[in-house]
């Protein structure tokens, strides 16, 4: 196959709700969607999950921008790829930009599952016809917020709650929680928020019973990481430190987690997935697919990939109607008692729709 045109789009879209992590408040999301022609003027779409501002790692959407326009677009364009996977061989002089890179390898893998007449969930291995999902929680003015919010995603079927720690709203909510609650399966994220200082905090989350605490030391740390998960009974999970096979194989070595969040753009797209899954998988690491607050072309290549078999754990993808009024895929993502139905359709599985997809865009730029 050859990539014959990419179209760069930025998009935004309102979110149903303002989103409150450790670090701010988002009422809006900005992406930049990527729809890339082969020689048959056929269209693979990818999405990049960089924010508006780098919160959760230092890309953001207008350096994808300018990676995918300056460097990333140009060495891709016309190559004869026969494989998605030699998509990274093709930008390996291109150091990390993990997202931006994985925003235009999603398009080939949609691309090349379409050539193939497969969906991308079998062009990658991926065996499973439906997968589980749970909810990912942002920090609520009160804990009684919080409660209700879970008590409408338990009825709603999810099946496990995640719920957004920092200091100050952890142990205390984490416990109101778990009186409600009991047997709902918990697990808190903290988002770099702690330091080993905090330890004592952070082990009186053990009381809860928690499915993992999910990256609570820094983001680019793997030995206090090490040295926490010594000294706690709850499962560490790894998000913001892991962006390749390389960090995985050096975290699972230090005994830095039990856990691993795979997220597609972090580590720099489905190929490099997975390899970290597949390197997890015979380590007995389990792994489970993050959110990042995606519309439905990056939440299609989530659901793909949550086939694989060691995702045994339900990821963040939840549907689309949780965030958005409306999405920009027919039909929508759905979920029905907190599984989403794997669509079998060739590529993402899912049609885009270009009417809705124009309506939020604020700048395109094509290049042949
Ligand atoms: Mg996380």
């Amino acid at each position: 196959m050859k990539i014959k045109e990419v179209t760069l789009r930025h998009l935004q879209m309102k979110l149903k709700f303002p989103f409150t992590t450790s670090f701010g408040t988002f009422q809006d999301r900005d992406f930049i969607l990527l729809e890339a022609k082969d020689e048959n003027g056929r269209s693979g779409w990818g999405e990049s999950v960089a924010f508006h501002s780098p919160w959760y790692s230092e890309e953001t959407m207008k350096t994808n921008w300018h990676m995918l326009e300056d460097y990333l677009i140009p060495a891709l364009l016309n190559q004869e790829i026969t494989h998605p996977d030699e998509v990274s061989e093709v930008f390996s002089n291109i150091r990390k930009n993990n997202m931006a890179k994985s925003t235009i390898e999603g398009a080939v893998w949609d691309l090349y599952s379409q050539q193939k007449g497969v969906s991308l969930a079998s062009a990658l291995g991926g065996k499973k016809s439906k997968i589980e999902v749970g909810i990912s929680i942002g920090i609520q003015e009160t804990a009684s917020d919080l409660l209700r919010i879970i008590e409408k995603h338990v009825e709603d079927g999810y099946k496990r709650m995640k719920v957004k720690i920092k200091p100050g709203w952890d142990v205390d909510v984490m416990r109101e929680v778990r009186k409600e609650f009991p047997d709902v399966p918990l697990m808190a994220d903290a988002n770099s928020a702690y330091t080993l200082k905090d330890i004592d905090t952070l082990k009186a989350l053990d009381e809860f019973d928690l499915m993992m605490v999910e990256q609570p030391l820094a983001s680019d740390d793997i030995i206090d990481h090490a040295k926490l998960q010594q000294a706690i009974t709850t499962p560490v999970c790894l998000d913001e430190s892991i962006h390749s096979y390389e960090d995985a194989r050096k975290a699972i070595e230090l005994g830095s987690c039990r856990i691993i969040n795979i997220k597609i753009g972090r580590v720099g797209g489905l190929s490099e997935s997975k390899r970290i899954h597949d390197l997890c998988e015979s380590h007995d690491i389990p792994v489970w697919c993050g959110g990042m607050l995606e519309s439905g072309i990056g939440r299609a290549h989530n659901v793909a990939l949550t086939t694989l078999s060691n995702f045994t754990m339900p990821g963040d993808t939840a549907a689309s109607s949780r965030y958005w009024e409306k999405d920009i895929i027919t039909p929508e993502v759905t979920v029905t008692d907190g599984y989403i139905t794997v669509p079998d359709q060739p590529g993402i599985g899912y049609e885009p729709d270009v009417e809705a997809i124009e309506g939020f865009t604020i700048e395109k730029k094509t290049f042949r």
